[in-house]
This record gives structure tokens, C-alpha cells and sequence, in this order.
């Protein structure tokens, strides 16, 4: 058996503007502001011995200060179960809150409200009721896991006991942390109350007594399946005015950002790699949005030609301003992925002197990039997921954080897709975003190169610029609104066109053609598509692949 004892009582910390009927900012300006997040200084320093999977006897020093008396693999009484007092439900969480047992009774993993995946860190939490005679005293709350290697996993907490359990206000609440390794298919779960050994109280054993699920152990049902995100961060070198700026992306810096990502997301890890500086030399500032440079981080990613699930993210400091209003901006609202659609998983946002600054942002942007649309909240959001369940853009479901240990309340909270602030991820975009994470990691895993054919990409800005080159790409016709004819020595071509309207943009749009072989030799090409129609020539268009 092995055994732990910690002690998260201090742990977990109400984010700001939680419990409070904060409706954000709502200031129309891509991600909000950030005034309503606090930073967690507490988190991982007062978890104490579950981080060891190995642990094989309980820690000794961590035991005493907790009042506990694990004594290891030594045989031990059974100690009492804790009177005048129930155990009604056990929680886990992820990022978002599901209910495991509601009512002493194990809720069966169809009927989870989303998805919980292996290897992940996962808190659990158990809540009580009181009878009425109930006397304030610490309680102890210990968790049992079992595995199907025959392993066993006690935890035990200790919880002073006043009143009644709470998801939010003061956390009170039974916790205990499981470690990503400990988070493996085949577990069961069976949390009960204890009187501490010197406890002296009096009362009645309740009835069921404390124990659930009270059938027998649960089983936690686990989404057994790889879930990995990898990005490229492409620090955006701006030469501009006789300026240079370049974002000096540190590993503490690639730690916050992948930190934010991963808790707001559905993965095991996020793998990232900083790319070389991409060198940009146009304004940034007077370009009514980031079209033009995300136009140049696509002719990157097509140079470098990563695998198709990889997202490129530009973080720009740039030497003129920004674009106003904008604190980001996604190529387009993918769509499902697929090996010939990485050209869509690209998008960019400001750097703010560090990547704790520009985390908030990413989350969003990647957010699109994942296929998302925004979510309503501020008002201030166009095209929204008129599915979102929950009013006001609120998360619906208790947030907690693997990394900050931060909960957020369900009503606090506003989901990342939207403009307010207090951003977090939902049940809703837990889910969603999981399966294309799912799709994506599969890719990777079955190693399969994409074997896409040629596009004809082009991005109209905000002024009604235009520019084109080329990329690897597919167009599925189903999902072209728009028409393209090739003018070519022996004829023309006619295909379809896809236009999308970059988010957060007003005209702008990035258009996709498929080009075959005999296009190539086009002398012009009209695209056409609703409300918008243009002709380039080939000298116009720039070959990268
Ligand atoms: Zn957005």
C-alpha cells in the first residue's frame, strides 16, 4: 500500500471577482482586460507528499504537522467513522468540475457533465452535511485508490469542520490532489470520514455512515486516450522607422504560456518550440489588424513545413503600436482538422514583455485556430457559438487550475472564447476542444506525413489590400463559398474557393484555391466569392511551396 498525507487546506484560492457579480469588462477589445486575475502565489508550495508515485510509507514530518497519525506500512486499528456527520458528494476536476458521487450514490461516467481524461492531474473533493448536534472539530477525510495492478492509494486530509461544505467560499471542503500517474484506467475510488484518534466528541454515527459510493468502490471513467498539443512560438522581429524589436522569449516565458494553455485545455502536455525571429518590416501599428503579419507567419509555417498538427504562434512587439482594439487576432476559425488544413492553425498577439502577459491572449487565439468561435459576454463578440449552454458566457461549472490551484466560480468565470474578463475554460470548451485534440495528437502518433496538394492562398486586409502566394493545402468544396477561374495559355480553369473572414477583423479575409498542375501556368486568376471579387496575376503571387 502506499501511502500519502497531504495537507491542501491552503491551497486552493478563490480567483478574483469569483462569488461577486463581476459581468468583466466587456470592452469589445480582443481578450478584455486582465484586471480580474490574480496570481497564485501559494500554488505547488503547499503540496506536500502526493507528488511521489513512489511513495511507499507516508512522510514522517508531513504526517506530524498535519496531525495524522499514517505510520507507514506498520499495521494500524481501522480508526473511527466521524459522527453527526455525512458524506453526500465527491468531485473531480480537471479544469472543470465533474460530479463523481452525488448523494452518496456514484454517478455513473456516461453521465459525467464532461469528459475526464488519464494522466492529468485531478482534484478531488468531497462535501458533507451536519446534523444538527454536530460539534466544530477537525475531521479526517481519507481517500482510497485502487488500482488494477493491484496498488493502493490512501490520502488523508484533515478538515476543520465548523458548518456546512462549500464548493466556493472558503473551500470547505475534503481535498486531495492525484498526480498525473496517478490519474490511470481501471482506478476506483471510496472516500470516508474519520474521527481524528484523540477525538473525544460525542454524537451519532450517521446513517448511511460516511463512506462513498456507499454501494462499493467507484469506478472513475477515464478518456483513455493521447491528448497533446505542440506549438511553435515565432518571436516576430518588426524593423520599422529605424526601430528594431524582437521578443526576448525566455524558458520562464514559454513555462507561463504553456502552463495557461495546458490548464485550459484537455491535454497530458503541450510541447513548444520557440522558432527562429521571423524578420517583418511593414507597419503593425497602422494596418487596421494583424492581417498582414499573419500573412507572413503563413508563408513561414509553409517554408518550414511542420507536421500538420503543429500551431504557429507570432508574438509581436512591434515598433509603431498595434493595431487599436486588437490584442490578437487568428488566421481563421479552422475548420475540423484534418492533415490538409495546418495552413489554419496560425495566429499571433502581443508579446507585452512576457509570456505570462501574452498567456490570456494565446488561449484565446489558439482557441480559434482549434475551430472555436467566440462566445457571447461582453456583447461586444461577432460570430458567436449560438450553442454555448451557459448565460452571460459564464463557465457553468466550478474552474480549477492544475497549475495556480485557483478555483473559479461558476458564475465568475467567463469562458476564454469570450471578451470579458476572469477568462477560463467551460465544460463546453473542455469538450469541444478535445476532440480536435484528440484528432491532432492522433496524426502525430501514427506518424503520417501530409500529402497535400497546392493552394492558392490569399489575405485581403482591412484596407481591401490583397496578397497571394502559395502553400501546402486542400480545399473540401463543400466548404467553398466561392468560385475561382485560371486563365491559362490553353484555356481556363474553374474551381472552387474558400473565403474565410479573419477573426476579429471586419473586411479582412483569407482565401484558399486549390491549384492544380495546369493552373500553374495561369496568366491571372479571378477569384470571386460573396461580396468580394478579385483579379491577380501571376506575377503577383508568390511561389513558397
Ligand atoms: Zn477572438
Amino acid at each position: 500500500m502506499r501511502r500519502t498525507v497531504i495537507s491542501l487546506s491552503t491551497i486552493l484560492l478563490l480567483a478574483c471577482g469569483d462569488d461577486v457579480s463581476s459581468e468583466g469588462s466587456g470592452d469589445g477589445t480582443e481578450g478584455g482586460t486582465s484586471a480580474g486575475s490574480t496570481s497564485a502565489t501559494a500554488a505547488g508550495t503547499s503540496q506536500t507528499a502526493s507528488g511521489s508515485g513512489t511513495t511507499e510509507s507516508a512522510d514522517e514530518s508531513t504526517a506530524a504537522a498535519d496531525g495524522s497519525t499514517s505510520t507507514g506500512d506498520e499495521p494500524e486499528a481501522e480508526p473511527e467513522f466521524a459522527r453527526d456527520i455525512r458524506l453526500e458528494r465527491l468531485t473531480v476536476n480537471q479544469a472543470t468540475q465533474v460530479e463523481v458521487v452525488a448523494g452518496g450514490l456514484e454517478v455513473a461516467p456516461e453521465d459525467y457533465n464532461t469528459r475526464v481524461i488519464s494522466g492529468r492531474r485531478t482534484l478531488v473533493r468531497g462535501f458533507w452535511s451536519l446534523h444538527a448536534t454536530f460539534e466544530p472539530r477537525d475531521i479526517m477525510g481519507r481517500l482510497t485508490i485502487s488500482y488494477p495492478d493491484g496498488t493502493v492509494l490512501e490520502q488523508d486530509f484533515t478538515q476543520f469542520v465548523a458548518g456546512e461544505s462549500s464548493d466556493g467560499a472558503g473551500a470547505a471542503s475534503f481535498q486531495w490532489l492525484l498526480e498525473p500517474e496517478e490519474v490511470v484506467p481501471g482506478m476506483t475510488y471510496r472516500a470516508r470520514l474519520f474521527e481524528m484518534p484523540d477525538s473525544e466528541a460525542g454524537g451519532e454515527l450517521s446513517d448511511p455512515p460516511p463512506i462513498v459510493p456507499l454501494a462499493g468502490p467507484g469506478t472513475l471513467g477515464l478518456y483513455d486516450v493521447p491528448l497533446e498539443l505542440r506549438v511553435v512560438l515565432v518571436p516576430v522581429q518588426h524593423e520599422f522607422d529605424g526601430c528594431t524589436q524582437t521578443p526576448d522569449i525566455t524558458e520562464e516565458d514559454v513555462e507561463a504560456m504553456r502552463m495557461e494553455l495546458e490548464q485550459n485545455n484537455p491535454v497530458q502536455a503541450a510541447m513548444f518550440e520557440v522558432r527562429d525571429p521571423m524578420v517583418y518590416t511593414e507597419t503593425i501599428g497602422d494596418s487596421g489588424g494583424f492581417s498582414p503579419l499573419l500573412a507572413a507567419l503563413a508563408r513561414a509555417r509553409a517554408a518550414d513545413n511542420p507536421d500538420p498538427s503543429v500551431y504557429y504562434y507570432g508574438l509581436v512587439d512591434p515598433c509603431d503600436g498595434y493595431p487599436p482594439g486588437l490584442l490578437g487576432q487568428a488566421i481563421a476559425i479552422a475548420g475540423p482538422p484534418t492533415l490538409e488544413n495546418g495552413q489554419q492553425r496560425i495566429s499571433t498577439g502581443r508579446w507585452n514583455n512576457s509570456g505570462a502577459a501574452a498567456a490570456e491572449t494565446f488561449v484565446h487565439e489558439v482557441g480559434h485556430t482549434q475551430g472555436r468561435r467566440h462566445v457571447r459576454c461582453s456583447g461586444g463578440e461577432a460570430g458567436i457559438d449560438v450553442a454555448y449552454p451557459h448565460a452571460g458566457g459564464r463557465i457553468g461549472v466550478w474552474g480549477f487550475g492544475i497549475y495556480d490551484f485557483e478555483l473559479r466560480s461558476p458564475s465568475g468565470g467567463r469562458d476564454y472564447m469570450t471578451y470579458c474578463s476572469n477568462e477560463w475554460v467551460s465544460d463546453y470548451s473542455w469538450e469541444q476542444t478535445l476532440d480536435v485534440i484528440e484528432v491532432l495528437t492522433g496524426f502525430d502518433l501514427a506518424d503520417t506525413a501530409a500529402k497535400p496538394g497546392v493552394v492558392l492562398a490569399g489575405m485581403v486586409h482591412e484596407d481591401g489590400s490583397t496578397e497571394w502566394w502559395t502553400q501546402p493545402g486542400e480545399v473540401d468544396p463543400s466548404t467553398a463559398l466561392g468560385t475561382a477561374r485560371f486563365e491559362t495559355p490553353t484555356g481556363t480553369i474553374e474551381t472552387v474557393a474558400r473565403v474565410r473572414p479573419v477573426p476579429h477583423g471586419h473586411n479582412a479575409r483569407y482565401i484558399e484555391v486549390p491549384l492544380e498542375d495546369a493552373a500553374r501556368a495561369m496568366t491571372a486568376v479571378d477569384v470571386l466569392a460573396p461580396g468580394s471579387s478579385f483579379r491577380v496575376g501571376a506575377d503577383e503571387i508568390r511561389t513558397i511551396r
